[in-house]
């Protein structure tokens, strides 16, 4: 027999498995001898009184009965079937291993370097500020989601099974707490091996991984995509092709723009990273009595800044770092990540503006391309282009941002290839700085102490969702005019995040295997 029922637990609780059997037993009216197994569905810690607790939800087993592991199941062999798949990010590799679920051979395509050969380059980035435009934080195996915080919540529970998702990433070497924990997160120091583990399964089974190949445009036939031609002159020809490049991939958007394929500009949010230090961030939400005992806390905040833009914070990164995420040189973009202990002394978190048809104005003359035109001229606006650190970032005290003043000094922060006192408010256009600097202000009346001598903000953060959407039918999720192909993943405007990609991947995936077996 199988029971599920939820238990409030103190903090000093929650690691105790013996005692929350106890506990399991008392609450269902059982002996312990008689249950069998007992399967942790969530863990939620709730903050909201002045005593954190933890919600802990679980299946309780009796009568022998187990919870079942979750194996991924694969044919024997594959079909004559096979689709090519641009792109090893999360929405690549997903949409790969489930097209081998259905018996269709995947092709992947990569412009950059396996995960260990991406690691050298990132290594060249931090220390010397020098972008390799096809292997960095961005571009390489397991897309932007490798060497990434590794946050796996999402909102997007209508777009598919997310158990799934994270029971793959189990089965690939994750850490099964994920299964459990309210607030998932993996870090970057697990994610390389496990995108590795997803390669070679997808290598065992029959599909084929290529690194170091860009693809460059479409083999057609009238409006029907056969393959894809790369820069390395090779060509490759699948029944389908699924497009999962990232919306870093602007030369994607630029290839459709040269051919007329229609791609749609898009709201998305700039703004920049602030970073706290993590033992403040601690006090203030759990209180100088229990801040020690509980895991790097986390904020989640939203305000209204001028006329109906939004501000918001954008993937906070408890015990973190802020990392150099360009692709290309001549431009400066920060994002935030962690390791799976989460103990850097540091809290960033992207604090963002939306922009949108008023802000792309400037940039009409480019059309659907004016939201990237947009974020590559705010990406080049930050570049400051030190030679000891080409990647050395814009930075401000909060207090000093709020005041439009350049900070004399600035404080310790994780940032590696080092920071400079600039005045952000003049690199961002008028608006963007006024709703900023208004979410600030809000920001700081919600959590006190959030603006201050404190605190810094680092530019720019601009890689928040793509500028430019590749539509597709909402039926057959092939491009609305070039059939057999795929727009997939955040690249293409249908998700946002390592969870919601994976899920369009096998999305995308699973209409393929429906249109082929028709
Ligand atoms: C530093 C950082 C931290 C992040 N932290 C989190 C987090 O904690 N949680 C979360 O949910 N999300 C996080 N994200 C966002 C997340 O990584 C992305 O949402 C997700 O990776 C998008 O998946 P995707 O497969 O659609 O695209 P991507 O992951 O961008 O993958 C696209 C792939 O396509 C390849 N490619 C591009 N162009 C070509 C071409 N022409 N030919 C061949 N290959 C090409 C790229 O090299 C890349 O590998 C983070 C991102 C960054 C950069």
């Amino acid at each position: 027999m199988q029971k599920s029922i939820e238990l409030i637990l103190k903090i000093d609780q929650i690691n105790d498995s013996s005692l929350i059997k106890k506990i399991v037993a008392k609450k269902c009216g059982l002996a312990i001898e008689q249950i069998s197994d007992i399967e942790y569905l969530k863990r939620s810690l709730d903050c909201r009184q002045s005593t954190p607790k933890y919600k802990l939800i679980v299946n309780v087993y009796t009568e022998g009965e187990k919870s079942l592991p979750v194996k991924n199941v694969f044919p024997d062999r594959l079909g004559s079937h096979t689709a090519i798949v641009i792109g090893a990010g999360p929405a690549g590799y997903f949409a790969a291993l489930e097209l081998i679920a259905a018996g269709i051979k995947p092709i992947v395509l990569e412009r950059g370097k396996d995960v260990s050969g991406r690691r050298k380059d990132l290594k060249t980035i931090m220390q010397l500020g020098v972008v390799n435009p096809d292997s960095n934080y961005c571009f390489g195996e397991g897309g932007a989601g490798t060497f990434s915080d590794g946050k796996l919540y999402t909102r997007s529970n209508k777009r598919g099974d997310i158990r799934k998702v994270l029971q793959t990433f189990v089965a690939y070497g994750a850490d099964p707490d994920i299964l459990v924990d309210a607030q998932a997160h993996i870090g970057s120091d697990k994610l390389p091996q496990i995108v590795a583990a997803m390669r070679n399964s997808i290598l065992e089974h029959g599909g084929e991984v290529h690194f170091e190949t860009k693809v460059t445009g479409f083999l057609q036939h009238e409006n029907s995509v056969s393959g894809v031609k790369c820069e390395n002159g090779e060509e490759y020809f699948g029944d389908c092709t699924i497009l999962a490049t990232g919306h870093s991939a602007s030369d994607i958007y630029y290839m459709f723009a040269e051919n007329k394929f229609a791609i749609k500009a898009k709201p998305f949010a700039v703004g920049f990273r602030v970073e706290h230090s993590q033992e403040w961030l601690n006090k203030l939400q759990y209180g100088e009595k229990f801040y020690k005992q509980l895991p790097p806390a986390t904020y989640k905040l939203v305000a209204r800044g001028v006329g109906d833009r939004g501000v918001f914070s954008f993937c906070m990164c408890p015990g973190g770092i802020i990392i150099p995420a360009s692709t290309a040189e001549n431009q400066l973009v920060v994002n935030g990540m962690s390791v799976s202990k989460r103990n850097s002394k540091f809290a960033n978190a992207g604090i963002v503006t939306s922009v949108g048809d008023e802000d792309f104005f400037e940039f009409a003359e480019y059309g659907e391309l004016a939201g990237l035109k947009l974020r590559e001229s705010l990406e080049s606006s930050f570049y400051l282009g030190n030679p000891e650190n080409f990647q050395s970032a814009p930075a401000q005290r909060t207090i000093d941002f709020l005041n439009g003043k350049i900070s004399k000094s600035l404080i310790e922060s994780s940032y590696i290839p080092g920071l400079e006192c600039v005045d952000l408010n003049k690199l961002f256009p008028r608006k963007v700085a006024e709703s900023l600097r208004i979410g600030l202000g809000q920001f700081n009346k919600r959590m006190k102490g959030f603006v201050g001598e404190n605190s810094l903000v680092i530019g720019l953060e601009s890689r928040t969702s793509t500028p430019v959407r590749i539509p597709r039918d909402a039926e057959t999720m092939e491009h609305i005019e070039l059939k057999n192909l795929y727009p997939c993943g955040e690249g293409a405007g249908y998700s946002g995040g390592i969870v919601s990609s994976a899920l369009d991947g096998i999305n995308v995936a699973r209409k393929i295997a429906e249109k082929i077996q028709n």
